[in-house]
């Protein structure tokens, strides 16, 4: 059997490890993160640089990053929306969030909607169904909570 060669740095030359120049990936993967890691700054304003003069282009890659984090409700999203509430993000919270987000859009929606019906339908007339049932519910509320009785009214 052959033995598994060895890279200069002893990283195992399995196929999975070998790019396209023959290179070993790891070592590549390791000083990729190294220059990076020296050259922070040099990497950060050549970053600002590019955004400065493609400011379109840079516009839209930061709006399609956040707003991937907005569609899909990411943690970090939720980090950041607790954060901004002062509310520490532990994992309950950033799920009872996530769900209170997902009531609010639902909620948005539906109310949407209903605005399409009212526009499609005949106005007033959903109107004034929608008049005479908050008047039902009020007159129920108060008849529970005994206001009417209290009040006079
Ligand atoms: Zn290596």
């Amino acid at each position: 059997m052959e033995a598994v060669k060895l890279c200069k740095r002893g990283h195992e030359r399995t196929p999975e490890n070998v790019n396209h120049s023959r290179g070993c990936r790891k070592c590549a993967c390791g000083s990729n993160q190294r220059y990076r890691d020296s050259h922070s700054d040099t990497l950060y304003r050549r970053t600002l640089g590019w955004k400065k003069n493609n400011r379109e282009r840079a516009k839209l890659y930061e709006k399609k990053r956040t707003s991937n984090h907005v569609d899909n409700l990411t943690d970090a999203y939720m980090k950041k929306r607790l954060g901004q509430m002062g509310v520490v993000a532990t994992a309950v919270n950033i799920e009872l969030k996530r769900q209170q987000i997902i009531m609010k859009r639902t909620l948005k929606e539906f109310k949407q909607w209903r605005k399409g019906k009212e526009n499609e339908s005949n106005h007033a007339d959903v109107y004034g169904i929608e008049q005479s049932d908050e008047i039902n519910h009020e007159g129920r509320l108060q008849t529970r909570t005994g206001i009417s009785s209290a009040t006079g009214v």
